[in-house]
């Protein structure tokens, strides 16, 4: 690949995927692998939870992952991918020191934009108020957009109030990043639970949303971040807003099939909003009228 994807005036000419080394390789279940990479050359701009990337499998195609984790003060970047079809299998058998084309950063971020406006103004990273609750809902797959806001959370504890994550899975098999499951379950902030329980668990076995009726946190003084499968979002929505959390502090992020990630194509229009553009994370308050509206 010769071309570049940084532009003379120093900016990323966001149609260009730019090449970034497989540095490492953790399969994390029998079709989902965890992929560090790294930047072969420039890197791109420093990514914020919630955003993702167009993935790039050279001569297969093109597909839209979010950032598993960023790492602090570097370039380098996790992406955790399901093989679900051709490109995402491609991208699944990549092995350690093999390219792929990554182009981004795309998309709102968890924080929706909410950035201190004056220095002293106190917004958290993940544009809370200082000392809120944070409660985390993922369901499979959904942990790894939300993984970013455990470990900014973590980093950072004087920042927020009691922080509640709680994580549901059809199976302990199809569990992702357990290594952090294991840490943040040993710190008393994770709650684990899956659907069909297998020989040797013995965590708890049922929905993700009935661990939030053990949940302590102010309802008034709480953001929500919920991802995973439509139905899943949903009911952990309306569990939330039954324990009081307003709609507007309930924030999920979409899933829809995307081409350009610029807002050129419309793949991803949802009613009046192009997820790519407007998204990927929205409020309850946005989502509830938008997940009923069917994809093109
Ligand atoms: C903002 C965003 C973030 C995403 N983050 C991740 C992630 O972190 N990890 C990950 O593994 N996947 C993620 N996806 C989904 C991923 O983009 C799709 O799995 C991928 O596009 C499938 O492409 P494919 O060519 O491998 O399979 P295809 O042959 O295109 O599709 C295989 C199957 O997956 C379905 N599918 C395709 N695209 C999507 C989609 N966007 N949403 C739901 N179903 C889809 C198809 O309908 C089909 O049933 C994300 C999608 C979006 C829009």
């Amino acid at each position: 690949m010769t071309s570049t994807a940084v532009v003379p005036d120093g900016t990323v000419d966001a149609a260009i995927p730019l090449p970034y080394l497989v540095r490492h390789r953790l399969r994390e279940t029998a079709d989902t692998v965890t992929l560090d990479l790294v930047p072969l050359g420039e890197a791109l701009p420093r990514y914020r939870p919630g955003q993702f990337s167009m993935l790039y499998a050279f001569g297969i195609g093109e597909i839209p992952v979010s950032v598993s984790a960023i790492a602090p003060g570097g370039d380098a970047l996790a992406h955790t991918v399901r093989a679900v079809g051709k490109v995402s299998e491609a991208i699944c058998r990549l092995r350690p020191g093999e390219v792929i084309g990554v182009r981004g950063p795309f998309g709102n971020d968890w924080a929706l934009g909410i950035r201190p406006l004056e220095d002293d103004d106190p917004v958290t990273p993940l544009g809370t108020a200082p000392g809120e609750d944070l409660v985390v809902m993922a369901g499979g797959l959904g942990l790894s957009p939300l993984r970013p806001v455990v470990l900014q959370a973590l980093s950072q504890p004087g920042a927020y109030g009691w922080l509640t994550v709680l994580v549901g899975a059809r199976s302990p098999q199809e569990l992702v990043h357990r290594t952090d499951l294991t840490q943040w379950h040993a710190l008393g902030e994770a709650k684990i639970t899956v659907d069909r329980a297998e020989p040797g668990w013995t965590g708890a076995v049922g929905l993700v949303t009935d661990q939030l009726r053990h949940a302590v946190f102010r309802p008034e003084r709480t953001t929500a971040f919920v991802c995973g499968p439509e139905p899943m979002m949903r009911a952990s929505a309306e569990a939330l807003l039954l324990r009081g959390v307003a709609p507007g502090r309930i924030r999920l992020s979409l899933e829809r099939n995307m081409r350009c990630a610029t807002a050129w194509c419309g793949h991803c229009q949802l009613g009046q909003v192009l997820v790519c553009r407007d998204g990927p994370v929205f409020t309850w308050e946005q989502a509830a009228g938008l997940l009923a509206v069917h994809e093109l």
